[in-house]
């Protein structure tokens, strides 16, 4: 009985031996066996020396992706170590904390589980899947995150696109426990209403949780502009943090609908504006606000966007700029995978010419630490967050 196995290309194996977890199609040389889509397949390099298994699917781009280094079976009792050791890691990194409880429990391939994110909103989970071998194993998932967290409801998200490209069923519901559709959670101390199955992503942009605080942390007395604000982040952040004024703008009519009731359940004042952020910038007071917040969704989906994500990203930094006064800051984010972190700079600086104006760069930022990943695995790094004096 041999086991169904990939085996690679020559010279294709270097990136797998230093932890990348995903092999593309072009890399394989062989499928030995029949295995089935969604079935745990070994890898081997051109030798036939054992690199690890994973999950195999035959209809994606990358057929495989590993979920372990180990000569080990993948079964219930494997993914229960899996989910055991995510959450390990989080303790180390402080999560949850007294004025924290919400945050990434496992983040796919940071945490060995490819196509599983689960994001923690106080005693409820949300299961995001993205892969078939996920979508296969979701009763051990799901046990394995009772057992391990106690959690009292499961959310599972399958975004149909991922769904299509993998063979699986997607959409949304309540998976286990009771029938919720909103959680209280609390996020340094702020309180926020998540709603994981009407909301964008799990509900909550969480990879943003450190940056909000940090700018928190420079708002004291300032006038702050969050731009793209979503349930209000980094405005709430902001008004906790002292600002003198905090104004948040989102094009939609729910999201400043949020924006408000979260500003009210904190006893912070905001102006909620629903508007499109460039039309906003446009016609904004120029240099009137001492701290401006740019966090726009994807502007590159495809690298065929690359180019107009890249002119769309620099006219929005000039005009974040120009709303800037001089000596304040400019926090602006990327959340593109194909603009690099180079690119992202290299815009920037192409937005601070096109406003006439100099900005230093004083702080680079990624998403929060439970958002772990293998190193040199580039395809899952994503956001980019530059803290910038505008002078
Ligand atoms: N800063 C937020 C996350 C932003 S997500 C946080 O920390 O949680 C991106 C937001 O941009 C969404 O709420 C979406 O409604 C909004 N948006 C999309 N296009 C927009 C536009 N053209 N103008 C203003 N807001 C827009």
């Amino acid at each position: 009985m041999s086991e169904n196995r990939i085996v690679l290309r020559k010279g294709r194996a270097r990136p797998l031996w230093f932890g990348h977890p995903w092999v593309y199609a072009n890399a394989v040389a062989s499928v030995d066996g029949k295995p089935a889509a969604g079935d745990v397949v070994s890898l081997a390099d051109h030798d036939g020396r054992f690199i690890g298994r994973g999950f195999y699917n035959p209809r994606s781009q990358i057929p495989l992706r590993l979920c372990t280094r180990a000569d080990e079976a993948v079964d219930a009792a494997f993914i229960r170590r899996r989910i055991a050791r995510a959450r390990a890691a989080r303790v180390r990194l402080g999560l949850p904390a007294g004025d924290t409880n919400v945050y990434r429990l496992c983040n796919s391939e940071g945490d060995d589980l490819p196509g599983l994110v689960v994001d923690i909103y106080a005693d409820t989970a949300v299961a995001h899947i993205t892969t078939l071998g996920i979508a296969q194993r979701k009763t051990e998932i799901y046990d394995a995150l009772e057992a391990e967290l106690g959690v009292r409801t499961i959310f599972e998200i399958a975004p149909p696109a991922y769904a299509d490209l993998e063979g699986f069923p997607g959409g949304s519901r309540v998976a286990r426990g009771a029938s919720i559709t909103s959680v209280p959670v609390v996020e340094n101390g702020i309180r926020l209403e998540v709603e994981p199955l009407s909301g964008q992503k799990t509900g909550m942009f969480i990879d943003q949780r450190e940056t909000r605080a940090r700018v928190g942390g420079l708002a004291r007395g300032a006038r702050v502009l969050d731009c793209y604000a979503y349930a209000g982040g980094f405005g709430l952040a902001a008004a906790r943090g002292g600002a003198a004024a905090v104004t948040a703008v989102d094009s939609s009519a729910r999201a400043v609908a949020r924006i408000e009731a979260h500003a009210a359940a904190n006893a912070a004042t905001i102006t909620a504006v629903e508007a499109d952020a460039f039309r906003y910038l446009e016609t904004a007071t120029p240099r009137s606000f001492d701290l401006v917040v740019v966090d726009p969704p994807k502007f590159a989906r495809a690298r065929k966007d690359l180019e107009a994500a890249r002119k769309g990203y620099e006219r929005l930094n000039a005009l974040a700029m120009q709303a800037v006064v001089p000596g304040g800051i400019l926090v602006t984010c990327s959340c593109s995978q194909n603009v690099d972190a180079e690119t992202f700079e290299r815009i920037v600086a192409a937005g601070a010419k096109q406003a006439g104006r100099e900005v230093r760069i004083f702080e680079h930022r990624g998403p929060a630490a439970d958002h772990m990943l293998p190193p040199g695995f580039s395809e899952g790094q994503y956001l980019k967050v530059l803290l910038c004096y505008v002078a």
